[in-house]
Protein backbone atom coordinates (compact mmCIF):
# COMPACT_ATOMS: atom_id res chain seq x y z
CA UNK A 1 0.00 0.00 0.00
CA UNK A 2 1.09 3.64 -0.87
CA UNK A 3 1.71 6.05 2.07
CA UNK A 4 2.50 9.52 1.86
CA UNK A 5 4.96 12.05 4.49
CA UNK A 6 2.15 14.49 3.86
CA UNK A 7 -0.84 12.64 4.42
CA UNK A 8 -0.84 14.76 7.96
CA UNK A 9 -2.93 17.25 6.34
CA UNK A 10 -5.98 14.91 6.26
CA UNK A 11 -7.94 14.83 9.44
CA UNK A 12 -8.36 10.99 9.25
CA UNK A 13 -5.50 8.99 7.12
CA UNK A 14 -6.65 7.95 4.11
CA UNK A 15 -5.84 4.04 4.51
CA UNK A 16 -8.54 4.46 7.11
CA UNK A 17 -11.19 5.98 4.30
CA UNK A 18 -13.82 4.05 2.29
CA UNK A 19 -15.83 5.61 -0.37
CA UNK A 20 -18.48 3.04 -0.40
CA UNK A 21 -21.82 2.45 -2.39
CA UNK A 22 -24.41 0.03 -2.15
CA UNK A 23 -26.10 -2.23 -5.44
CA UNK A 24 -28.53 -3.71 -5.54
CA UNK A 25 -32.09 -4.73 -7.38
CA UNK A 26 -35.16 -2.81 -6.27
CA UNK A 27 -36.31 -4.25 -2.85
CA UNK A 28 -33.43 -6.21 -2.04
CA UNK A 29 -33.02 -4.31 0.91
CA UNK A 30 -30.56 -1.53 -0.03
CA UNK A 31 -32.44 1.45 1.97
CA UNK A 32 -32.79 -1.00 5.11
CA UNK A 33 -29.16 -1.94 4.85
CA UNK A 34 -28.26 1.73 4.48
CA UNK A 35 -30.67 2.68 7.35
CA UNK A 36 -28.86 0.10 9.72
CA UNK A 37 -25.31 1.37 9.01
CA UNK A 38 -26.10 4.77 9.67
CA UNK A 39 -27.89 3.74 13.01
CA UNK A 40 -24.96 1.26 13.79
CA UNK A 41 -22.46 4.31 12.88
CA UNK A 42 -24.08 7.25 15.04
CA UNK A 43 -24.80 8.61 12.11
CA UNK A 44 -29.53 8.95 12.47
CA UNK A 45 -30.19 7.73 16.16
CA UNK A 46 -33.91 6.69 15.12
CA UNK A 47 -34.69 3.94 12.25
CA UNK A 48 -38.04 4.64 10.58
CA UNK A 49 -40.05 2.00 8.90
CA UNK A 50 -39.21 1.70 5.59
CA UNK A 51 -42.40 -0.12 3.97
CA UNK A 52 -44.28 2.43 2.25
CA UNK A 53 -40.68 4.46 2.19
CA UNK A 54 -43.06 7.81 3.15
CA UNK A 55 -42.91 7.84 6.83
CA UNK A 56 -40.52 11.17 6.72
CA UNK A 57 -43.11 13.93 8.22
CA UNK A 58 -42.56 18.14 8.22
CA UNK A 59 -44.01 17.41 11.99
CA UNK A 60 -40.93 16.07 13.44
CA UNK A 61 -37.22 17.26 13.27
CA UNK A 62 -35.60 14.02 13.85
CA UNK A 63 -37.48 12.32 11.21
CA UNK A 64 -36.67 14.62 8.47
CA UNK A 65 -33.23 14.92 9.26
CA UNK A 66 -33.19 10.92 9.07
CA UNK A 67 -35.14 11.28 5.54
CA UNK A 68 -32.38 13.91 4.35
CA UNK A 69 -29.62 12.14 5.76
CA UNK A 70 -30.89 8.90 3.92
CA UNK A 71 -31.45 10.74 0.83
CA UNK A 72 -28.33 12.34 1.04
CA UNK A 73 -25.80 12.14 -2.03
CA UNK A 74 -22.71 11.27 0.24
CA UNK A 75 -22.98 10.68 3.79
CA UNK A 76 -20.17 10.37 5.99
CA UNK A 77 -20.07 7.94 9.24
CA UNK A 78 -17.29 6.30 11.32
CA UNK A 79 -17.08 2.85 12.22
CA UNK A 80 -14.12 1.09 14.12
CA UNK A 81 -11.87 4.44 13.64
CA UNK A 82 -12.77 4.24 9.69
CA UNK A 83 -14.13 6.68 8.06
CA UNK A 84 -17.35 5.46 5.43
CA UNK A 85 -18.38 8.03 2.64
CA UNK A 86 -21.78 6.12 1.98
CA UNK A 87 -22.32 7.18 -1.46
CA UNK A 88 -26.01 6.97 -2.99
CA UNK A 89 -26.42 5.17 -6.20
CA UNK A 90 -29.74 4.80 -7.84
CA UNK A 91 -31.62 1.79 -7.34
CA UNK A 92 -33.78 2.26 -10.38
CA UNK A 93 -32.84 1.47 -14.22
CA UNK A 94 -33.55 5.13 -15.28
CA UNK A 95 -30.70 6.59 -13.57
CA UNK A 96 -28.45 4.53 -15.70
CA UNK A 97 -26.04 7.84 -15.53
CA UNK A 98 -26.25 8.78 -12.57
CA UNK A 99 -25.35 5.09 -11.15
CA UNK A 100 -22.57 4.76 -14.21
CA UNK A 101 -21.48 8.33 -12.18
CA UNK A 102 -21.45 6.74 -8.54
CA UNK A 103 -19.08 3.90 -9.71
CA UNK A 104 -16.45 6.27 -11.01
CA UNK A 105 -16.44 8.00 -7.28
CA UNK A 106 -16.68 5.24 -5.11
CA UNK A 107 -13.56 2.89 -4.41
CA UNK A 108 -15.90 -0.06 -3.52
CA UNK A 109 -19.32 -1.58 -2.63
CA UNK A 110 -21.95 -4.15 -1.55
CA UNK A 111 -23.86 -5.76 -3.41
CA UNK A 112 -27.12 -6.51 -2.04
CA UNK A 113 -29.21 -9.61 -2.56
CA UNK A 114 -32.25 -10.96 -1.32
CA UNK A 115 -32.14 -14.55 -0.11
CA UNK A 116 -35.52 -15.44 -1.61
CA UNK A 117 -34.86 -14.19 -4.62
CA UNK A 118 -30.98 -14.42 -5.49
CA UNK A 119 -30.12 -12.61 -8.19
CA UNK A 120 -32.53 -10.48 -10.22
CA UNK A 121 -31.73 -9.02 -13.64
CA UNK A 122 -31.15 -5.87 -12.45
CA UNK A 123 -28.54 -6.68 -9.79
CA UNK A 124 -26.82 -8.61 -12.68
CA UNK A 125 -26.48 -5.52 -14.82
CA UNK A 126 -25.16 -3.34 -12.22
CA UNK A 127 -23.15 -5.79 -11.22
CA UNK A 128 -22.06 -5.96 -15.04
CA UNK A 129 -21.26 -1.84 -14.77
CA UNK A 130 -19.34 -2.59 -11.80
CA UNK A 131 -16.96 -5.03 -13.71
CA UNK A 132 -16.67 -2.43 -16.19
CA UNK A 133 -15.26 0.28 -13.58
CA UNK A 134 -13.56 -2.39 -12.05
CA UNK A 135 -14.99 -1.58 -8.87
CA UNK A 136 -13.91 -4.02 -5.69
CA UNK A 137 -17.19 -5.54 -4.03
CA UNK A 138 -18.39 -8.19 -1.85
CA UNK A 139 -21.41 -9.67 -1.72
CA UNK A 140 -24.59 -9.81 1.30
CA UNK A 141 -27.54 -11.69 1.06
CA UNK A 142 -30.10 -10.36 2.94
CA UNK A 143 -33.17 -11.34 4.08
CA UNK A 144 -32.23 -14.75 5.64
CA UNK A 145 -35.50 -14.46 8.34
CA UNK A 146 -37.72 -14.19 5.36
CA UNK A 147 -40.11 -17.60 4.38
CA UNK A 148 -37.97 -19.48 1.87
CA UNK A 149 -34.74 -17.70 2.05
CA UNK A 150 -31.53 -20.11 1.48
CA UNK A 151 -27.70 -18.99 1.59
CA UNK A 152 -26.85 -21.99 -0.71
CA UNK A 153 -29.68 -21.45 -3.41
CA UNK A 154 -28.62 -17.83 -3.49
CA UNK A 155 -25.47 -18.25 -3.59
CA UNK A 156 -25.73 -21.02 -6.69
CA UNK A 157 -27.04 -18.05 -8.43
CA UNK A 158 -24.51 -15.81 -7.52
CA UNK A 159 -21.92 -18.03 -9.15
CA UNK A 160 -23.89 -19.06 -12.25
CA UNK A 161 -25.65 -15.90 -13.19
CA UNK A 162 -22.59 -13.10 -12.25
CA UNK A 163 -19.37 -16.27 -13.10
CA UNK A 164 -17.52 -15.64 -10.27
CA UNK A 165 -16.91 -17.90 -7.48
CA UNK A 166 -18.40 -17.41 -4.25
CA UNK A 167 -16.29 -17.04 -1.04
CA UNK A 168 -18.57 -17.67 1.53
CA UNK A 169 -17.43 -16.63 5.13
CA UNK A 170 -20.24 -17.27 7.08
CA UNK A 171 -22.31 -20.11 8.25
CA UNK A 172 -25.80 -19.20 9.32
CA UNK A 173 -27.42 -20.33 12.52
CA UNK A 174 -30.85 -20.82 12.05
CA UNK A 175 -33.36 -20.86 9.33
CA UNK A 176 -35.85 -18.36 8.46
CA UNK A 177 -37.93 -16.85 11.25
CA UNK A 178 -34.99 -19.06 13.88
CA UNK A 179 -32.49 -17.53 12.20
CA UNK A 180 -29.74 -15.96 15.00
CA UNK A 181 -26.86 -15.60 14.28
CA UNK A 182 -23.46 -16.45 12.07
CA UNK A 183 -20.62 -18.48 12.55
CA UNK A 184 -17.73 -16.44 11.43
CA UNK A 185 -15.35 -18.81 9.01
CA UNK A 186 -12.49 -16.56 8.74
CA UNK A 187 -12.31 -16.41 12.83
CA UNK A 188 -14.00 -19.29 13.58
CA UNK A 189 -16.50 -17.50 16.54
CA UNK A 190 -20.24 -17.34 16.62
CA UNK A 191 -21.29 -14.27 16.29
CA UNK A 192 -25.11 -14.42 17.61
CA UNK A 193 -28.14 -11.37 18.11
CA UNK A 194 -30.36 -13.76 19.85
CA UNK A 195 -30.49 -11.85 23.15
CA UNK A 196 -27.58 -8.95 23.05
CA UNK A 197 -25.01 -8.62 19.88
CA UNK A 198 -22.09 -11.33 21.53
CA UNK A 199 -19.76 -13.42 20.12
CA UNK A 200 -18.47 -16.44 20.99
CA UNK A 201 -16.68 -19.89 20.45
CA UNK A 202 -18.45 -21.89 18.33
CA UNK A 203 -20.60 -24.40 19.79
CA UNK A 204 -20.35 -28.15 19.91
CA UNK A 205 -23.77 -28.35 17.81
CA UNK A 206 -22.01 -26.59 15.02
CA UNK A 207 -18.63 -27.74 14.93
CA UNK A 208 -18.50 -29.65 12.20
CA UNK A 209 -20.16 -27.92 9.73
CA UNK A 210 -18.34 -24.71 9.94
CA UNK A 211 -15.17 -27.06 9.36
CA UNK A 212 -16.67 -28.39 6.54
CA UNK A 213 -17.46 -24.75 5.19
CA UNK A 214 -14.01 -23.25 6.20
CA UNK A 215 -12.52 -26.21 4.50
CA UNK A 216 -14.27 -25.29 1.36
CA UNK A 217 -13.76 -21.96 1.51
CA UNK A 218 -9.68 -22.35 2.16
CA UNK A 219 -9.90 -24.43 -1.06
CA UNK A 220 -11.64 -21.63 -3.18
CA UNK A 221 -9.25 -19.28 -2.02
CA UNK A 222 -5.96 -21.17 -2.45
CA UNK A 223 -7.80 -21.43 -6.11
CA UNK A 224 -7.57 -17.61 -6.64
CA UNK A 225 -4.65 -16.66 -4.77
CA UNK A 226 -0.66 -17.68 -5.57
CA UNK A 227 0.50 -17.13 -1.83
CA UNK A 228 -2.51 -18.92 -0.37
CA UNK A 229 -2.31 -21.69 -2.77
CA UNK A 230 1.50 -22.40 -1.40
CA UNK A 231 0.09 -22.55 2.36
CA UNK A 232 -2.63 -24.94 1.10
CA UNK A 233 -0.51 -27.78 -0.85
CA UNK A 234 1.79 -27.93 2.22
CA UNK A 235 -0.83 -28.05 5.03
CA UNK A 236 -3.89 -28.51 3.12
CA UNK A 237 -5.61 -25.43 5.25
CA UNK A 238 -4.88 -22.02 5.49
CA UNK A 239 -4.30 -19.64 9.01
CA UNK A 240 -6.80 -17.35 9.48
CA UNK A 241 -4.11 -14.55 8.83
CA UNK A 242 -3.55 -16.17 5.30
CA UNK A 243 -7.14 -16.39 4.47
CA UNK A 244 -8.12 -12.87 5.78
CA UNK A 245 -4.81 -11.59 3.70
CA UNK A 246 -6.33 -13.35 0.69
CA UNK A 247 -9.72 -12.33 0.75
CA UNK A 248 -8.88 -8.81 0.63
CA UNK A 249 -6.27 -8.98 -2.21
CA UNK A 250 -9.18 -11.20 -4.09
CA UNK A 251 -11.26 -8.27 -3.40
CA UNK A 252 -8.69 -5.64 -4.68
CA UNK A 253 -8.43 -7.52 -7.52
CA UNK A 254 -12.45 -6.44 -8.95
CA UNK A 255 -12.18 -8.84 -12.10
CA UNK A 256 -10.42 -11.30 -10.71
CA UNK A 257 -13.02 -14.00 -10.15
CA UNK A 258 -13.70 -14.32 -6.53
CA UNK A 259 -16.42 -12.50 -3.79
CA UNK A 260 -16.46 -12.33 -0.43
CA UNK A 261 -20.39 -13.45 -0.01
CA UNK A 262 -21.62 -12.57 3.61
CA UNK A 263 -25.17 -13.25 4.66
CA UNK A 264 -27.61 -11.74 7.07
CA UNK A 265 -31.08 -10.00 8.20
CA UNK A 266 -31.20 -5.57 7.76
CA UNK A 267 -34.11 -6.65 10.23
CA UNK A 268 -31.73 -7.91 12.99
CA UNK A 269 -30.47 -4.81 13.60
CA UNK A 270 -27.13 -5.22 14.82
CA UNK A 271 -26.90 -8.24 12.55
CA UNK A 272 -25.19 -6.29 10.22
CA UNK A 273 -22.22 -5.70 12.15
CA UNK A 274 -20.26 -8.09 10.40
CA UNK A 275 -20.71 -6.43 7.44
CA UNK A 276 -19.18 -2.84 8.35
CA UNK A 277 -16.51 -5.33 9.77
CA UNK A 278 -16.29 -6.70 6.24
CA UNK A 279 -16.47 -3.44 4.94
CA UNK A 280 -13.15 -1.75 6.92
CA UNK A 281 -11.65 -5.01 6.44
CA UNK A 282 -11.64 -6.33 2.63
CA UNK A 283 -12.99 -3.02 0.73
CA UNK A 284 -10.25 -0.53 -0.73
CA UNK A 285 -8.94 3.01 0.58
CA UNK A 286 -8.32 5.57 -1.83
CA UNK A 287 -5.03 4.80 -1.39
CA UNK A 288 -4.99 1.10 -3.04
CA UNK A 289 -7.16 2.33 -6.59
CA UNK A 290 -5.38 3.46 -9.49
CA UNK A 291 -4.63 7.06 -10.20
CA UNK A 292 -6.06 9.52 -11.97
CA UNK A 293 -3.98 9.92 -15.47
CA UNK A 294 -1.13 11.78 -15.60
CA UNK A 295 -1.31 11.95 -11.63
CA UNK A 296 -0.05 10.11 -8.18
CA UNK A 297 -3.05 8.28 -6.39
CA UNK A 298 -4.49 10.34 -4.18
CA UNK A 299 -1.55 12.34 -3.27
CA UNK A 300 -2.80 15.81 -1.71
CA UNK A 301 0.17 18.01 -2.77
CA UNK A 302 -0.22 17.87 -6.56
CA UNK A 303 -2.89 20.62 -8.41
CA UNK A 304 -5.99 20.18 -7.39
CA UNK A 305 -8.99 17.75 -9.53
CA UNK A 306 -11.97 16.86 -8.71
CA UNK A 307 -15.27 15.28 -10.49
CA UNK A 308 -18.78 16.76 -9.56
CA UNK A 309 -21.29 13.42 -9.63
CA UNK A 310 -24.31 15.24 -8.32
CA UNK A 311 -25.61 18.53 -7.52
CA UNK A 312 -28.27 19.07 -4.85
CA UNK A 313 -31.42 21.56 -3.67
CA UNK A 314 -31.08 21.81 0.06
CA UNK A 315 -32.79 23.19 2.79
CA UNK A 316 -29.90 25.33 2.90
CA UNK A 317 -28.81 25.73 -0.67
CA UNK A 318 -27.45 24.12 -3.49
CA UNK A 319 -24.66 21.63 -2.79
CA UNK A 320 -22.20 20.02 -5.18
CA UNK A 321 -20.62 16.60 -4.68
CA UNK A 322 -17.57 15.91 -5.18
CA UNK A 323 -14.92 13.30 -5.23
CA UNK A 324 -11.03 14.87 -5.04
CA UNK A 325 -8.94 12.91 -7.11
CA UNK A 326 -6.01 15.32 -6.71
CA UNK A 327 -4.44 17.66 -4.34
CA UNK A 328 -6.19 19.76 -1.73
CA UNK A 329 -9.26 22.33 -2.14
CA UNK A 330 -9.27 24.96 0.34
CA UNK A 331 -12.38 27.15 0.98
CA UNK A 332 -12.18 30.18 -0.84
CA UNK A 333 -9.65 28.77 -3.76
CA UNK A 334 -10.69 29.43 -6.96
CA UNK A 335 -11.45 26.43 -9.71
CA UNK A 336 -11.40 25.60 -13.23
CA UNK A 337 -15.16 23.95 -14.74
CA UNK A 338 -12.42 22.49 -17.51
CA UNK A 339 -15.50 21.73 -19.32
CA UNK A 340 -17.02 24.64 -19.40
CA UNK A 341 -14.01 27.10 -19.33
CA UNK A 342 -15.54 29.22 -16.07
CA UNK A 343 -13.97 29.83 -12.93
CA UNK A 344 -15.81 28.95 -9.72
CA UNK A 345 -15.02 29.85 -6.20
CA UNK A 346 -15.48 26.97 -3.42
CA UNK A 347 -17.51 28.68 -0.79
CA UNK A 348 -18.03 26.18 2.26
CA UNK A 349 -17.01 22.58 2.10
CA UNK A 350 -19.10 20.67 3.80
CA UNK A 351 -19.35 16.41 4.96
CA UNK A 352 -23.24 15.32 5.14
CA UNK A 353 -23.27 13.39 8.71
CA UNK A 354 -26.42 12.44 9.35
CA UNK A 355 -28.44 15.64 10.54
CA UNK A 356 -25.55 18.47 10.00
CA UNK A 357 -23.53 19.72 7.84
CA UNK A 358 -20.03 19.73 9.46
CA UNK A 359 -17.59 22.61 8.08
CA UNK A 360 -14.41 21.66 6.83
CA UNK A 361 -11.38 23.73 5.75
CA UNK A 362 -10.34 21.40 3.41
CA UNK A 363 -10.45 18.17 1.38
CA UNK A 364 -7.96 16.18 0.05
CA UNK A 365 -7.14 14.07 -2.93
CA UNK A 366 -9.61 10.55 -2.33
CA UNK A 367 -11.86 12.13 -0.18
CA UNK A 368 -15.67 13.02 -1.03
CA UNK A 369 -17.63 16.04 0.09
CA UNK A 370 -20.09 19.12 -0.51
CA UNK A 371 -18.92 22.28 -1.69
CA UNK A 372 -21.20 25.43 -1.67
CA UNK A 373 -21.18 28.26 -3.14
CA UNK A 374 -20.39 26.65 -7.02
CA UNK A 375 -23.22 28.08 -9.12
CA UNK A 376 -23.06 26.54 -12.24
CA UNK A 377 -20.70 23.26 -12.05
CA UNK A 378 -22.81 20.17 -13.49
CA UNK A 379 -22.48 16.25 -12.74
CA UNK A 380 -20.44 15.07 -14.50
CA UNK A 381 -17.85 18.62 -14.53
CA UNK A 382 -14.45 18.54 -13.44
CA UNK A 383 -13.49 21.31 -11.13
CA UNK A 384 -9.57 21.88 -11.12
CA UNK A 385 -6.88 24.49 -10.18
CA UNK A 386 -7.12 26.75 -12.95
CA UNK A 387 -3.57 26.36 -14.03
CA UNK A 388 -3.20 22.94 -14.38
CA UNK A 389 -6.42 22.30 -16.31
CA UNK A 390 -7.51 18.25 -16.60
CA UNK A 391 -10.75 17.05 -17.42
CA UNK A 392 -11.67 13.72 -15.81
CA UNK A 393 -14.93 12.55 -17.43
CA UNK A 394 -15.38 13.91 -21.22
CA UNK A 395 -17.87 16.71 -21.82
CA UNK A 396 -21.17 15.66 -22.27
CA UNK A 397 -22.16 15.01 -25.75
CA UNK A 398 -25.84 16.73 -26.55
CA UNK A 399 -27.97 13.82 -28.19
CA UNK A 400 -28.41 14.02 -31.81
CA UNK A 401 -30.98 16.13 -33.21
CA UNK A 402 -33.46 13.89 -34.99
CA UNK A 403 -35.04 16.35 -37.56
CA UNK A 404 -38.86 14.37 -38.24
CA UNK A 405 -39.82 14.73 -41.62
P1 LIG B 1 -34.61 -1.24 -1.62
O1 LIG B 1 -35.69 -1.09 -2.62
O2 LIG B 1 -33.51 -2.12 -2.12
O3 LIG B 1 -34.10 0.04 -1.04
O4 LIG B 1 -35.24 -2.12 -0.43
P2 LIG B 1 -35.86 -1.71 0.97
O5 LIG B 1 -34.81 -1.51 1.98
O6 LIG B 1 -36.87 -0.65 0.77
O7 LIG B 1 -36.55 -3.08 1.34
C1 LIG B 1 -37.57 -3.65 0.51
C2 LIG B 1 -38.54 -4.39 1.38
O8 LIG B 1 -37.88 -5.50 2.02
C3 LIG B 1 -39.10 -3.54 2.52
O9 LIG B 1 -40.43 -3.91 2.71
C4 LIG B 1 -38.25 -3.93 3.70
O10 LIG B 1 -38.92 -3.74 4.93
C5 LIG B 1 -37.97 -5.39 3.42
N1 LIG B 1 -36.71 -5.86 4.01
C6 LIG B 1 -35.51 -5.24 4.00
N2 LIG B 1 -34.59 -5.96 4.65
C7 LIG B 1 -35.21 -7.06 5.10
C8 LIG B 1 -34.80 -8.21 5.86
O11 LIG B 1 -33.66 -8.36 6.26
N3 LIG B 1 -35.75 -9.16 6.10
C9 LIG B 1 -37.03 -9.03 5.66
N4 LIG B 1 -37.88 -10.01 5.95
N5 LIG B 1 -37.45 -7.99 4.94
C10 LIG B 1 -36.56 -7.01 4.67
Amino acid sequence: MRTHATTHVHPLPLSTVRNLGILAHVDAGKTTVTERFLFLTGAIHRLGEVHDGNTVTDFDPQERDRGITISAAAVSCDWNGHRINLIDTPGHIDFADEVERALRVLDGAVAVFDAVAGVEPQSESVWRQADRYGVPRIAFVNKLDRTGADLDTAVASIRDRLHTTPLVVQLPVGRESGFTGVVDLVRMRLLTWEDAYTERPVPEGLLAEAQRRRAVLDESVAGLHPQALEEYVHHSALTDATLAAALRAITLDANGGGVVVLCGSAYRNRGIEPLLDAVTAYLPSPLDVPPVPGRTAADPTEPFAGLVFKVAATPTGRLTYLRVYAGTIRKGDLVLDTGAGRTERIGRIVRVQADRHAEADLAVAGDIVAVAGVKAARAGATLCAPDAPLLLEPAAVPDPVVSVA
